[in-house]
């Protein structure tokens, strides 16, 4: 596993990562750099540099005056598509090297990248999918209310600079979400990656690039969320913050937002349910669910489904089915295609997953599976087994807060009313999913669920479509149409038509 990491980050030629500053690449203003340790094996990786308050500044001021004076903002819409359309060929082409990037970055497995949601195939094809929008931004013409001859227009225009923040698990995915439609809309942007998935994130704004961006029309600044990041968001020449993260992070987000009247798209966490009923397909419920926590990103992901509420009829079968699902997780090196989930991002996760774990036990939930970490060369990683608990209160702390490591909470119920109640019992509300073959139960669920995104009988996200959370999940959507509105102002113009109505 030693070997592999350290053979992979020498055939792609990881350089020291730079600041990415108006078009120029460049170390820190005072030169501070961070060793980036791998999840796996902690060996170093590479390093980069750690942005200053004053690296921000030049940042966010090249994205100013690109917005104010340069030509983006203006540029034909058949040049943005055809620049945009070259950033998605580029990601194409670069595929391998980039999903390379990541397995180095976070530790997650190369063979994930074969999920379409996780694939560098859907960052290509979210740059593509923009691409689209750029001509077709329309407002509205709406009659005058007072006089018909009253023409009232309304214009979608871009929303200015953007500060982009963005977590560490799905580095390529989640900085599309927000360049893509950012420069579709005609924003400019700074862009600050996870100070743990830093390479990846900073390949592809090399990519986009040179793809042809006019100087300053994407800027990149790397670090630490508290120093860094917090710079960014306070920033007064910000005009939108689009974070996606934890909700801890996200109340701070806000707090700035609301300090500087900027506009906020906010991607927060989760604590998803599964409701599964007896006429349900108890298989395929209860290995999407397990795998949803187990494989891949550990559950380490924003959407996985990590409460369980199961019908008592079909209890046990759902038990023995996770259990016999978490035996199927594998752990190693993220190069080896039959490595299937990875280790948790750092040391504090682990120490934080183990806590969650105790509690579980502590409160009273039974232990079906797992509980631990792995032994043997897995031990040097930050590695937890996969965990099943059952019997779990739903005002349990492993059923109220997101955990994100791979520990399944499983609820029992008997009535479809008490099934709700426990869904929507949750301070969350970015997914559920629905198990019943029972058609009108799963209308009747879906209307009725608290949750931005909700699954029958499976849950498979797509780029396309609207993404985000009820609740403390989150503030708007990212995907499709919702996307680039997100990054555009509505402006009103009123032209009387007549003399009278002057
Ligand atoms: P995090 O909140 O710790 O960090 C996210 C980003 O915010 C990082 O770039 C970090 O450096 C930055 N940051 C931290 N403190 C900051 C501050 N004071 N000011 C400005 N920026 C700051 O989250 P994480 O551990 O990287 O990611 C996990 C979280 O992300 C989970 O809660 C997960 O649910 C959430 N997430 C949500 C979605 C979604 O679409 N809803 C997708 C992926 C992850």
């Amino acid at each position: 596993m030693v070997l592999s990491i350290k053979a992979k980050r020498d055939e792609v030629g990881l350089a020291g990562g730079e600041l990415l500053i108006d078009g120029a690449w460049r170390p820190a203003a005072d030169g501070g750099t961070w060793s980036h340790l791998h999840p796996a094996t902690a060996e170093e990786v590479g390093t980069f540099a750690v942005g200053t308050a004053s690296d921000v500044d030049a940042a966010v001021r090249a994205a100013r005056a690109a917005f104010d004076e340069g030509a983006w903002p203006r540029t034909r819409a058949k040049e943005r598509i055809r620049i945009l359309r070259r950033i998605a060929d580029a990601i194409r082409e670069n595929a391998v090297e980039l999903q390379t990037l990541v397995a180095l970055d976070n530790g997650v497995p190369v063979s994930f990248g074969e999920t379409y949601a996780m694939s560098v195939e859907c960052v290509a094809d979210i740059f593509d999918h923009h691409a689209g929008w750029v001509d077709k931004l329309a407002g509205e013409t709406l009659p005058g209310y007072q006089g018909g001859d009253h023409l009232v227009l309304t214009l979608r225009e871009p929303v200015g600079v953007v500060a982009a923040i963005i977590p560490w698990n799905g580095p390529l995915l989640l900085a599309a979400q927000k360049i893509a439609p950012a420069l579709a809309a005609g924003c400019t942007v700074v862009l600050k990656p996870s100070e743990y998935a830093t390479f990846s994130a900073l390949r592809l704004a090399r990519l986009i690039e040179e793809a042809g961006l006019p100087a300053g029309v994407l800027n990149v600044v790397t670090g630490p969320g508290d120093t860094t990041g917090d710079a960014l968001i306070n920033h007064p020449l910000v005009d939108k913050i689009s974070f996606t993260g934890s909700r801890g992070v996200g109340r701070k987000v806000l707090a700035a937002a609301a300090n500087g009247v900027k506009r906020t798209s906010l991607e927060l966490g989760g604590k998803s349910p599964s409701l599964v009923f007896p006429d349900a397909d108890v298989y395929a419920a209860a290995a999407t669910t397990m795998g949803t926590v187990t494989m891949g990103l550990s559950g380490q992901a924003c959407v996985a489904h990590t409460r369980a509420l199961v019908h008592r009829d079909v209890y046990d079968e759902f038990l023995a089915i996770a259990e016999a699902m978490a035996a199927l997780v594998t752990y190693g090196d993220p190069f080896h295609p039959e490595t299937t989930a990875s280790p948790l991002i750092n040391e504090r996760q682990l120490n934080r997953v183990l806590g969650y774990i105790e509690s579980g036990r502590a409160e009273g939930a039974r232990l079906v599976t797992g509980g631990g970490r792995p032994d043997g060369e897995l031990a040097t990683g930050n590695f937890v087994q996969p965990t099943l608990f059952a019997d779990v209160a739903n005002d349990a702390t492993i059923a109220r807060e997101e955990i994100f490591g791979p520990v399944l909470a499983v609820v029992p119920f008997t009535e479809e009313d008490e099934a709700l109640r426990l869904a929507n019992d949750t301070t969350y509300g970015l997914a559920a999913t629905v198990w019943t073959a029972d058609v009108k139960r799963a209308f009747r669920l879906t209307r009725s669920l608290r949750a931005g995104t909700v699954g029958v009988n499976g849950y498979q996200l797509e780029p396309h479509v609207a993404f985000g959370g009820y609740g403390q999940s989150g503030l708007n959507r990212e995907g499709g149409r919702t996307s680039i509105e997100a990054y555009t102002e509505l402006k009103t113009v009123l032209i009387p038509t007549t003399e009278e109505m002057m």
